[in-house]
């Protein structure tokens, strides 16, 4: 490579990190993208990530949080969460660009022959991979600005080609389709408390050792910058002081587009890139909603690992999706159903909830409680959501206990129930001895017309939501299920696979559930509609 590549007309703007993980890249980059959206352009975002594994779908969701999935069914981390709720895209998995993708593409063309008998070097043979990548990502999707969040902080070996690459576009490219912006963090000591830019000096000397000069410093602080500070930043960073952005801690990341946006943010994106930015009027409304929240309602989130509050990020913003739109507190509770046994224990710790929802999960340990809440719900009238492994659970407590199927449950816990309610069907068998194991992405459901869901969705006839799990509802037990009241609300196109259940209306004022994750793609600006049907319930005033 090496030429001026003028075919790409997508601006890029790169955002690094340094000093510390965890200061929010991803969200800032979202951020960043979210103001450019306000133009009507199409963002991309690309994330890179230094670890050799070839995608992020293998990796221990407890120890990186939820594993968020994508239409096309891409198992990736939650920083794509981020991107898809501020940039309003459908992002796809190749967008997704870990080394060990490089490495492989590298190794198989070598093996190949495509490197006509050179040595095959980090640059710039795995550089250029690199930089082909951004380049065909950009043309492929006809992106107006491609936005590359380079994964760790400045300095961390594993993450060098990926900075390397990206100094090498500034050439590629003209300087004024490139954009580096620098995320750093300012430190206030307790005692002196003084903002202190050492840190900030440091990693951006760290960052041109390796060629590449911010443009943009965003200072990660617990309080605004001062001007004082920014100035000494600009002085020793060699940028403009207007350049330097806070990135003040916020109580709701959606508050983010706006605070850089009054720091001065879309001046430079406009004088550097030539591109209009700004906050759209609809999520500043949203925004301003979550300040001015009128009333309170408290959801119960009732699954396993709620400690980990990561597990269930995506369930927890599409609560406060709900709570911008409907102008309401929603208070969260995190129950662990563990050591939930019986209809007593159900209501200790329900008691203040006005909803609950049964979320995703694997596994035997804490199910049988799960199906107690979901029991407590079902009869005592409290508006419930159940997700996924929440809609498989219902399904077994309805059996067992409305349809009078002593012992259903599902093979997933218990392998020799005498009712295998929920099991694995014997297509998806054989794909399981074939190693692709799960059914993942998004999937169509034909919608029943005159139901609940159905009503929610907008009265569409056909509703797209992601799933990833293994199980199904067994078409052997669907008669039983449905002369037993139970309503299918949506089945895939094939008529097989149950998608959405619910309660009759003169049953229940809400009971609803999905096999699919609908949380995933709920946005600040379009609530998933099963979270706002069930906290619209949860506002009224209780029926009975
Ligand atoms: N464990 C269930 C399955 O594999 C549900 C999965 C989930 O809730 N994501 O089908």
């Amino acid at each position: 490579m090496g030429s001026v590549r003028r075919d790409v007309k997508s601006k890029f703007i790169i955002v690094t990190g340094g000093v510390l993980s965890g200061l929010g890249k991803g969200v800032a980059a979202a951020s960043i993208g979210n103001l450019i959206t306000k133009s009507g352009l199409k963002v991309v975002p690309i994330k890179c990530d230094g670890y050799l594994n070839v995608d992020p779908g293998t990796m221990n969701p407890t120890e990186h949080g939820e594993v968020f999935v994508l239409d096309d069914g891409g198992e990736v981390d939650m920083d794509f969460g981020h991107y898809e709720r501020f940039l309003g895209v459908n992002c796809k998995f190749s967008w997704s660009l870990t080394m060990g993708k490089v490495y492989e593409e590298v190794r198989i063309k070598e093996r190949k022959g495509d490197y006509l008998g050179k040595t095959v070097q980090m640059i710039p043979h795995v550089t250029d991979t690199i930089k082909e990548k951004f380049f065909s990502i950009a043309l492929k999707e006809d992106a107006d600005v491609t936005i590359i969040e380079v994964g760790g902080t400045v300095g961390d070996i594993e993450n060098e080609l990926f900075l390397e690459a990206c100094r090498q576009m500034k050439k590629d490219l003209s300087p004024s389709n490139v954009l580096y912006v620098h995320l750093t963090y300012v430190p206030v000591p307790g005692g002196v408390h003084e903002q202190k830019s050492k840190p900030t000096q440091q990693s951006v000397a760290l960052l041109r050792e390796r060629g590449i000069e911010p443009d943009i410093i965003i200072g990660r602080c617990q309080e605004f910058l001062e001007q004082g500070l920014k100035k000494k930043i600009s002085i020793f960073c060699g940028i403009d002081e207007n350049a330097v952005i806070s990135g003040v801690d916020v109580d709701s990341v959606y508050k983010i587009p706006i605070y850089f946006s009054n720091e001065g943010i879309n001046e430079i994106i406009r004088s550097r890139l030539s591109i209009g930015s700004g906050v759209k009027p609809t999520w500043k409304k949203l925004v301003d909603n979550l300040d001015n929240l009128d009333g309170e309602v408290t959801i119960a989130i009732c699954g396993k690992y709620t400690k980990l509050e990561d597990s269930y990020a995506s369930i927890l913003e599409a609560m406060k999706h709900c709570s911008a739109n409907l102008k309401v507190k929603i208070e969260v509770k995190m129950v662990d159903t563990t050591d939930v046994k019986t209809q007593a224990d159900v209501a200790g710790v329900l008691k203040g909830v006005d909803g609950v929802i049964v979320p995703g999960g694997f596994g035997t340990r804490g199910i049988e409680g799960k199906i107690q809440v979901i029991q407590y719900c079902r009869e005592k009238n409290i508006p419930f959501l159940g997700i996924c492994y929440g809609l498989q659970l219902s399904i077994v407590e309805f059996a067992r206990n409305v349809c009078g199927l002593a012992g259903a449950s599902t093979t997933e816990a218990h392998a020799g129930t005498p009712h295998p309610v929920i099991d694995i069907l014997p297509e998806q068998k054989k794909v399981t001895d074939m190693g692709g194991t799960m059914r993942l992405g998004a999937y169509p459901a034909m919608m029943k017309k005159g139901t609940k869901i159905w009503e929610l969705y907008d009265k569409n006839v056909e509703v797209w939501e992601r799933h990833r799990h293994r199980y199904e509802v067994n078409p052997d037990y669907h008669e039983k299920l449905l002369s037993n009241g139970m309503i299918f609300s949506g089945m895939s196109p094939d008529g097989k696979l149950v998608e959405f259940i619910e309660l009759p209306a003169e049953k229940h004022r809400c009971f609803v559930a999905t096999q699919g994750h609908p949380e995933l793609k709920s946005r600040f600006e379009k609530p998933g509609p099963l979270f706002f049907g069930l906290v619209k319930e949860c506002m009224r005033k209780e029926k009975e």
